[in-house]
């Protein structure tokens, strides 16, 4: 049974990372002390990905 001749189907795209939305990174608040007082913003590694930006299969 002959099929006919198609383009074969593009790979899939890693879906991206839902908590860094792609970027492999992640901006965290920086808080300090007992009240937990916002001193800034800091940019992370994504633990979710590995900094891959993708989300993990496994
Ligand atoms: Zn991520």
């Amino acid at each position: 049974m002959a099929r006919p001749k198609t383009t074969p189907p593009p790979e899939p795209k890693p879906a991206p990372c839902p908590v860094c939305t792609g970027t492999g990174e992640i901006s965290r608040t920086v808080e300090v002390g007992r009240k937990r007082r916002t001193v800034g913003k800091q940019t992370g590694f994504c633990l979710n990905c590995l900094g891959s930006g993708e989300t993990p299969t496994d």
